[in-house]
């Protein structure tokens, strides 16, 4: 299955939808068939920019049938991580052939994220959040950026959590979550299997009732919810892909609250999160750990197998770090006020004397004029939340600097220019 070549597009504006309202959408179709939400989703609520995503698990054979019903050729999503378990493999294909579904695609994780965050495959062990992350979520973005909906498989059966869950809600991001089966019963699923004669998923029958990825599914007991086998022991119940569901109907996010860290050419999803004073060197995955502490409890934080940041604001000496630099995939260098220029000799440190060669990210006061001087002096990423240096990335016109009186590294000259922006692709 090869990753579509899909044009970016903007997703449609929802004007007829919003008109009626997520509620009266849902009051309209509180009594309707799965059929007929998912025939009207695709015919009237958001026309040719729908989209499937499956796991093509347990239950996924019931939507897809749907699917094939409404439209053979709607777009299908299988976010293949590298941790299925050969029959979902394989499954993929049974129902593909059965039931003639002609685009679906597999989702992959980008090499270079699993390369650095997850070298050894273990992740999902220490940090199955992380591992969701690189592994779905980031994978997905890309693409769900293309649609205006989605339709899913999602049950209110299957969890406490998805108690409530209705047929249309409003994501985060504005669009549209499409789950025609919310009112689906386990009994429901296996009454349409057998009416339809579906085949079943390979591990169903060996007691697998909800299926995702090997390491972090399990088999459930009779009785159980049927998730319970999904990170069994872990306080944990969605991949990250769902959480915009928070048992009503999310909020549309505002420009502001959207992701703030800029890095190659576009704003992208942190897999950072932030470091607070309950923060310890267990709980330190994907977190800047502010040098002080680091030094504090050096010994703790190095026998952890944790991806970790660093986080150096000015007075901090990089130099005390210099020999566990190569443990850091991230150094985030806070700039107080735009004023304060000392983080970019932190930075040229980083660069020119220590080759650090992983993510150098600028935080803090981060604005518009500063960007050019920052890559200069080796950051290769930024948080931004300042909305008119954020409007200026995304539009791609920020000042050159075409005089360098301080020429940094060794291939500036005195005078001269150099295309140091990135174009936004
Ligand atoms: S389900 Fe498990 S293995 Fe799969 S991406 Fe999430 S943590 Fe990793």
């Amino acid at each position: 299955m090869a990753m579509p070549k899909l044009a970016p597009q903007a997703p449609v504006a929802h004007d007829k939808l919003r008109a009626l309202g997520i509620l009266a959408l849902n009051g309209m179709f509180d009594e309707m068939d799965a059929l007929s939400v998912l025939r009207y989703a695709v015919s009237d609520v958001l026309p040719g920019d729908l989209a499937i995503v499956s796991s093509f698990g347990a239950d996924s054979s019931v939507l897809l049938h749907l699917v094939a019903q409404v439209d053979p050729s709607m777009p299908v999503y299988f976010l293949e991580t590298g941790k299925h378990f050969p029959e979902t493999l394989a499954y993929v294909e049974t129902l593909k052939k059965t039931l003639g579904l002609i685009n679906v695609h597999a989702i992959h994780p980008n090499p270079d994220d699993v390369k650095r965050f997850d070298p050894n495959g273990d992740l999902w062990e220490t940090d199955p959040d992380s591992c969701c992350h690189i592994r779905k979520t980031e994978p997905l973005e890309p693409i769900t950026e293309q649609y205006g909906g989605w339709v899913t498989g999602r049950k209110r059966y299957q969890t406490k959590e998805r108690g409530v869950l209705p047929h249309f809600e409003l994501t985060s991001d504005d669009r549209i979550k499409v789950n025609p089966l919310a009112y689906f019963s386990d009994a429901d699923v296996i009454e349409y299997r057998q009416k339809h004669n579906l085949p079943e998923h390979p591990l169903y029958a060996k007691g697998y009732k909800s299926i995702g990825c090997a390491p972090c599914t399990s088999v459930v007991a009779e009785g159980e919810d049927p998730r319970a086998g999904r990170w069994r022991g872990l306080n944990k119940k969605e991949c990250g892909i769902h959480f915009d569901f928070n048992g009503a109907i999310a909020s549309p996010m505002t420009a502001a609250t959207r992701h703030t860290l800029w890095k190659d050419g576009a704003f992208i999803a942190d897999p950072f999160h932030e470091w607070t004073e309950e923060s310890t060197p267990a709980t330190a995955s994907y977190k800047h750990v502010p040098l002080p502490v680091f030094l504090a409890n050096r010994d703790a934080f190095l026998a952890t197998q944790h991806p970790l940041g660093l986080l150096i604001v000015p007075g901090d000496r990089v130099e005390d770090v210099e020999a566990d630099l190569g443990r850091f995939a991230s150094i985030a260098i806070n700039f107080p006020a735009f004023s304060d220029g000392r983080g970019y000799s932190t930075a040229r440190l980083l660069a020119e004397r220590y080759k650090y060669a992983g993510e150098i990210r600028a935080v803090g006061d981060v604005l518009q004029d500063q960007i050019p001087h920052m890559r200069r002096c080796g950051f290769n990423a930024l948080v931004v939340t300042h909305e008119p240096t954020r409007q200026a990335l995304i539009e791609n016109r920020l000042p050159e600097v075409a005089l360098f009186y301080q020429p940094v590294g060794l291939t500036e000259v005195p005078v001269g220019t150099r295309p140091f922006l990135r174009r936004v692709s």
